[in-house]
């Protein structure tokens, strides 16, 4: 059974094992510590501590954003530029849809070991947002796909789209954020 111990200055928490001289965080001196018992019990723990979907999310958000930037960039490169762009946005239009169900999953995993239940306010408000973002993806793998979609009113759809999901997932991140810090009793 480990020993957690909270940090009075900075809030660091960690086992007793680790702490030498100083906090390892903020520097102050180690009789700064203090026992602490962690309100996550340690079994839901082990599996948050694994950040399955902090790190999982960065995937879609990363290409969502780099989709948003190539379909700009599109409109203004030469036309042999144009069609390196091409296979580029279709390859990644595609894949993105499949990055998005895991990091849903670990969301929706993440919510129920936290907070017991994904039906809070804040979370409702983020699986919507999920939703929103999935769809769009969909829709946008479609739109790839049709033949000579660069350059046409297509491609003004699909810019428009890529800025829509972009804000999602920013969006989603910084509700993320907000909840990194709370944690359900139990
Ligand atoms: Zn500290």
């Amino acid at each position: 059974m480990s020993n957690l111990m909270r940090c009075k200055a900075c809030g660091f928490v960690t086992d007793q094992g680790n702490i030498k001289d100083v906090c390892p965080a903020c520097g102050v001196p180690a009789k700064m510590f203090e026992p602490y018992t962690h309100p996550v019990s340690l079994k839901r723990r082990k599996i948050l501590d694994l950040h399955t979907h902090p790190v999982l999310v960065h995937f879609p958000q990363a290409f969502a954003l780099t989709l948003f930037l190539l379909s700009c960039c599109a409109f203004f490169v030469p036309q042999t530029l144009l069609a390196m762009l091409d296979p580029t946005i279709k390859v990644l239009s595609v894949l993105l849809p499949f990055f998005v169900i895991p990091a849903i999953a670990t969301g929706i995993l993440d919510g129920k070991l936290r907070f017991r239940k994904v039906t809070t306010p804040l979370l409702k408000k983020k699986i919507l947002l999920s939703l929103i973002f999935f769809i769009t993806a969909v829709v946008l793998a479609a739109l790839a796909l049709s033949e000579e979609f660069l350059m046409s009113p297509t491609h003004i759809i699909f810019t428009f789209l890529t800025l829509v999901i972009s804000l999602c997932g920013a969006l989603l991140g910084l509700i993320g954020g907000t909840l990194l810090d709370a944690k359900f009793p139990g």
